[in-house]
């Protein structure tokens, strides 16, 4: 059997490999598992000002007008407008944005019927689709008790809410939803899945949460290849929630990053004329740079903490990683006698000491 272990590795590392970011562990949770447990509940400083649109912000709803919503098939949306307020009429459906969004920050005011009727899923229940496809449930999860995955802020039939952030029936709460969508190949295959983000009333609800597919009722759905934007949606669950104040604004790509950049040399400086550059200088505020070298690395120290200097000219130097560099005055004899350090555009002169 020994003699098996290496191909037994081989196999599980590339099984690991094939599998890339699928790899990470399937949930312990069947759909609306009612042996997991309720988040804590979380008490919000109160509903306070709503968020208003910055600048940048596209504006879905501000209490004037349905404009920018629609039903199904096009059709203008059935949906009530009340004392600026938006309110799904019964049996009036889903309705969805005009414009189609992917990755964007999306604030969301929302207010659950008072006095409340009905329990459960049947309490204050609507929701946001992003994408319409993604739901950040609503519901009145105020004294209101649900499977976890179902309760409001929860992704539904994913993953509940860090904790319950509920204000009471009839108050004014506020999502702000940071959502990145998924990504896929050329080929339609699933290169990153959709993230979110959620605050409810200031408080974190959902952390960064990697969704496994479309959120869905009962089944269990895998991500199918879809277009990089989507219009988003909100539920018609049947109950009169509020809306008001939606704004969204459209983000771009996060680049990655793995460190700062280094400039690279722009001339070869013999070990000789390094050697000449190191001694002490003092600037006109008084602080004291050293120069030295270090492992035949040249580099200043500003004090004590030393910076690797990259050559651009004989007597010029950027440093290796900052917006800074370095210049040398240099005297009949070849020596420095003084230096100028320019660090973002501005210039501090030093004499040799
Ligand atoms: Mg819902």
């Amino acid at each position: 059997m020994k003699t098996c272990q290496p191909l037994l590795l081989t196999m599980s590392i590339l099984a690991f490999f094939a599998v890339g970011v699928q790899a990470e562990e399937t949930s312990p949770w069947r759909a609306h598992d009612l042996n997991r447990p309720l988040p804590p509940l979380v008490t919000p400083a109160s509903s306070t000002a709503p968020g208003r649109p910055p600048s940048d912000a596209i504006v879905l709803f501000n209490g004037s007008d349905l404009s920018e919503w629609e039903s199904k098939g096009d059709g203008p949306t059935k949906w009530l407008l009340k004392d600026k307020n938006l309110i799904p009429t019964p049996d009036a459906g889903y309705i969805r944005t005009r414009k189609a969004f992917g990755d964007v920050q999306l604030h969301l005011e929302w207010s659950a019927p008072s006095p409340p009727k009905g329990n459960g899923q049947g309490r204050g229940n609507s929701g946001v689709y992003l994408m319409g496809l993604y739901e950040v449930q609503i519901l009145d999860s105020f004294k209101n008790k649900t499977y976890a995955d179902g309760q409001c802020a929860s992704l539904y039939g994913q993953n509940p809410p860090l904790v319950n952030a509920c204000l009471p029936p009839g108050e004014w709460q506020a999502y702000d939803i940071i959502f990145r969508r998924p990504r896929f190949s050329a080929d339609g295959q699933l290169i990153s899945p959709a993230i979110m983000t959620v605050f409810q009333n200031g408080v974190l609800v959902q952390d960064h949460f990697k969704l496994w597919g479309p959120t869905e009722w009962l089944s269990y759905e895998e991500y199918e290849n879809h277009a990089d934007k989507l219009p988003l949606r909100l539920q018609d669950h049947g109950n009169p929630v509020r809306f008001r104040n939606i704004w969204v604004r459209e983000l771009a790509e996060t680049p990655v990053y793995s460190g700062l950049a280094t400039v690279a040399p722009k001339t070869d400086v013999e070990p000789d004329t390094l050697e000449k550059l190191t001694g002490n200088f003092i600037g006109e505020d008084g602080t004291e740079y050293e120069v030295r070298l270090n492992n035949g690395q040249l580099q200043l120290g500003i004090p004590e903490r030393y910076f690797d200097l990259v050559p651009i000219t004989q007597h010029e130097f950027n440093f290796k990683h900052t917006f800074a560099k370095v210049t040398f005055d240099i005297d009949d004899n070849g020596q420095p006698s003084g230096l100028v350090v320019n660090v973002m555009g501005e210039k501090r002169p030093a004499k040799a000491k």
